[in-house]
């Protein structure tokens, strides 16, 4: 066969195999566009398990007409113009290629406006296929538009679950935003049906606000809540806060493990390992504990840039950052170590 380069199209459908994986990804990728854009309030409709129907619509900046075009190219992006830019990135997007990419396995609207704009502007994208930007009314902020996620591409439409497990997919991913996000209302509804809600809080636009103990418990529920301690502690440039479970409250899966670096939701093994450590001594053995962590420091510690769905990332002092967590919960857990103790010893 001749060597030829790949349409256009069929790169954008490529690099969806890595991004989209599920309506739970493009929920994730859309509602991260429409935070990195400011916005304090963000509506989530949903059909079918957000197989039929994705609607995001935000509050945040909009986007120019003229460059309505460009958000949706690969590689474009208004996050990081240069190396340096990538490694302080503290925008949850810098990659330019989820938009591209969703439009490629679905069909595709964006319509928006900016505050000085005279009018709104949508274009629609048809599975790869662009139209042109022609004038939409719309209030200030942004509308994404999926439906029938992957159409055209029968084999990954194969591999799409039953609605109310790919709707279980996308609550997890919500709980976990509700978690980073307290400042932002969130409105979500499934097939017509306001499903939930959560008031914005405190901090004013766009700060992130700390995690008050009512979205606490909206989100994780009562029992959580009540058998949790406050951890909060910060040395050598690094902080650690949130909540983690009193041992009692323990788990048979690691279901309620929640870490967020700098704002974003990640898995990392160092850190797990970290946590299981400081439990080491007062959890049964094959049960987890149950936290909701942040970790924040400085950008350039960390490289984000490690997956294309941004699942994970690097820290360039992992070993230091291990040590960090694994005294800072120890500590936190000393008091129900002596509990522990005092016990044994009756
Ligand atoms: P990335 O988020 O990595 O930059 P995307 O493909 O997700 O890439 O989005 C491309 C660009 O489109 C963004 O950089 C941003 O400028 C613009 N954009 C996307 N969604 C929104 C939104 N909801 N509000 C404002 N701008 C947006
Ligand atoms: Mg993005």
């Amino acid at each position: 066969m001749t060597i030829r380069p790949l349409p256009d199209t069929l790169i954008n459908q490529i690099a969806a195999g890595e991004v989209v994986e599920r309506p739970a990804s493009v929920v994730k990728e859309l509602v991260e566009n429409a935070l990195d854009a400011g916005a304090s309030r963000v509506d989530i409709d949903l059909e079918e398990g957000g197989v039929r129907l994705i609607r995001i619509r935000d509050n945040g900046s909009g986007i120019p007409a003229d460059e309505l075009p460009l958000a949706v190219s690969r590689h474009a992006t208004s996050k990081i113009a240069s190396l340096d830019d990538l490694e302080g990135v503290a925008t949850l997007g810098f990659r330019g290629e989820a938009l591209p990419s969703i439009a490629s396995v679905s069909r595709f609207s964006m319509s928006t406006r900016r505050e000085d704009a005279e009018h709104g502007s949508v274009l629609e994208i048809d599975g790869g296929r662009v139209g042109e930007v022609m004038p939409r009314p719309h209030p200030q902020g942004t509308t994404v538009e999926v439906r029938d996620l992957f159409f055209n591409v029968p084999a990954r439409r194969k591999f799409l679950r039953a609605e109310r497990t790919e709707l279980g997919h996308i609550e997890e991913w919500l709980r976990q935003l509700a978690l980073a996000r307290p400042d932002v209302e969130l409105r979500v509804s499934h097939n017509g049906k306001p499903s939930r809600r959560w008031k914005g809080e405190g901090g004013g636009a766009g700060a992130p606000s700390l995690l008050s103990d009512t979205r606490l418990h909206e989100t994780l529920g009562q029992e959580f809540t009540r058998n949790v301690l406050r951890v909060d502690h910060a040395a050598a440039g690094l902080r650690l806060h949130g909540w983690i479970a009193q041992p009692a409250y323990n788990r048979a899966s690691t279901d309620q493990q929640y870490l967020f670096v700098n704002g974003r939701s990640v898995r990392d093994r160092s850190i797990a390992h970290a946590v299981k450590q400081a439990y080491s001594d007062v959890l049964c053995h094959g049960r987890h504990p149950a936290y909701v962590l942040f970790l924040e420091l400085d950008p350039r510690r960390v490289d984000v840039n490690v997956h294309p769905a941004k699942h994970e990332v690097r820290f360039r002092d992992s070993r230091l950052i291990h040590d960090f967590v694994y005294r800072t919960l120890h500590e936190a857990l000393a008091g129900t170590r002596a509990g522990v103790e005092a016990g044994a010893g009756a």
